[in-house]
């Protein structure tokens, strides 16, 4: 009989000593306790377009019964072949459904079973911050290392007066080479950017790309806010730069291109040697996803496959109707002392609040960054809710962006119009309330 004790035996395994719990729990619970206008989280907070979730009843009442058994583990047929089409016209070669594509549960999961699937004890991993905060435990499971990068602004393109725009961040070139060596397995890269906003130019992506080459490293590319681009920039698949399809892997997500986060599906596509990895780790752990939702979700990709160039396209309207978000939250911010960094894309706006510090008292948070004291003073004492984007920073650099807060605009105009009171009553100031920004009517869709 063994003498040792429950707790000595059942502790963390090894490979996760050292996580720290996730600040997205903390704050969804604070959420829940004081109930803030919650500009935190990446979803809508209003009605996504009723086809979209008629594809999902259907679905699940489908007179085919099969639609609600288990299905293909990488993916369901009829999702990897909406999903072939689709990429294999925006990328400019034909994916094989079968071998180069893999469903995942959420972009989450392509995330992991792509870490999982590629680095081993010692394998060096460089990523790009503000990163969308998993990348680093991810990494770190597996025995890799990770070796960071910040996006600096770039003080040759910005004046004190001017805006700064996500495009100001950059990478410096000759910091960027000094990470990649023979130890370097992999580069992860966000474009559209989380939270900045920063859609990465293709001299940026060409950059990358020749060090790829250079040192023989993979590239695995998040672009689950692909879709939202806004002013004359465009979102550039790194896969389709020559001498990159061979060495990336790019992941996608439902939850954010149909604006329904809680169905929870994503992809992997890229090679097939590469994907092949990706396939083991999955199906070690998931194994297979929600049929109803892959065969909803396949349903709606085929209806806007066929109208991608019409402005009717839910890509385009969702573009379309986020810019106008974007640019009343800009000016909402500016109006009340918050100098905000306009984003090319995604949904996230971050804002600097150091001209408000002398209105919040951060001596009653315990937090060491001040942006979480910030926040959390925000959520108990004004009632809004943001994030804060140290999270999305390695130790060394938390400091870096503790000034600022992370918002999402993907909000109701009539909720995005109570932020902007509340915010307006906070720092005393007055605005004009913006007629395109009144609430919607009833039936309006996104
Ligand atoms: N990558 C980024 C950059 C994200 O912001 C998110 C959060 N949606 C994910 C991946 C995970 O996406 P999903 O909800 O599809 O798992
Ligand atoms: N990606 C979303 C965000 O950044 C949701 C967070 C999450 O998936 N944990 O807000």
């Amino acid at each position: 009989m063994s003498c040792q004790s429950i707790d000595a035996k059942f502790q963390l395994p090894q490979r996760y000593q050292g996580q720290i719990q996730s600040f997205w729990d903390e704050y969804i619970q604070l959420t829940l306790k004081y109930k803030p206008m919650n500009l935190g989280l990446g979803f809508t907070d209003g009605p996504v377009p009723q086809y979209i979730t008629d594809a999902l009843a259907a679905a699940a009442k489908s007179p085919n019964s099969i639609v609600n058994q288990y299905t293909r583990g990488s993916g369901h047929p009829r999702l990897i072949q909406a999903l072939s089409t689709l990429y294999s016209q925006l990328v400019d070669r034909k994916i094989d459904p079968i071998n180069e594509m893999l469903i995942t549960i959420g972009a989450y999961e392509a995330l992991y079973a792509t870490i999982q699937g590629h680095v081993d004890e010692g394998d060096e991993v460089i990523i790009i911050e503000p990163f969308f905060e998993c990348y680093e435990p991810m990494v770190k499971i597996c025995g890799g290392v990770p070796r960071f990068i910040p996006l600096r602004l770039n003080n040759t393109t910005t004046s004190s007066n001017s805006e700064i725009n996500s495009s100001d961040y950059v990478l410096d070139d000759g910091e960027l080479e000094g990470l990649f060596n023979e130890k370097t397995k992999m580069i992860i890269l966000n474009t559209p950017n989380n939270p900045l906003g920063k859609v990465f130019s293709r001299i940026e992506l060409t950059k990358i790309a020749e060090l790829c080459q250079k040192y023989n490293v993979l590239c695995v590319s998040d672009e689950v806010y692909e879709w939202m681009i806004f002013d004359d920039n465009k979102h550039i698949r790194i896969c389709t730069l020559p001498g990159m399809w061979e060495r990336t892997i790019t992941i996608g997500s439902a939850g954010k291109t149909f604006s329904v986060t809680g169905w929870k599906t994503g992809w992997a596509y890229g090679p097939a040697n590469l994907i092949i990895n990706l396939k083991m780790v999955h199906q070690n752990c998931v194994y297979n996803c929600p049929t109803p939702i892959q065969e909803a979700i396949a349903i709606i990709f085929e209806g806007e496959i066929k109208r991608l160039d019409s402005p009717a396209c839910y890509f385009n309207v969702l573009a379309a109707e986020l810019k106008k978000k974007r640019d009343f939250m800009a000016e909402f911010l500016n109006e009340n002392g918050m100098k905000p960094i306009i984003p090319q894309g995604g949904f996230f706006m971050t804002a600097n609040w150091s001209a408000l510090e002398n209105k919040a008292d951060l001596s009653t948070e315990l937090d060491t960054q001040q942006d979480f004291r910030f926040t959390k003073w925000m959520i108990k004492n004004v009632g809004v809710l943001a994030m804060p984007p140290s999270a999305f920073f390695s130790d060394t650099n938390k400091s870096m962006m503790e000034h600022f807060v992370r918002y999402c605009f993907f909000k109701t105009d009539e909720n995005l119009q109570t932020a902007a009171n509340i915010l307006k009553e906070w720092t005393g100031k007055v605005m004009t309330i913006r007629q395109n920004c009144l609430p919607a009517p009833p039936n309006d869709s996104i």
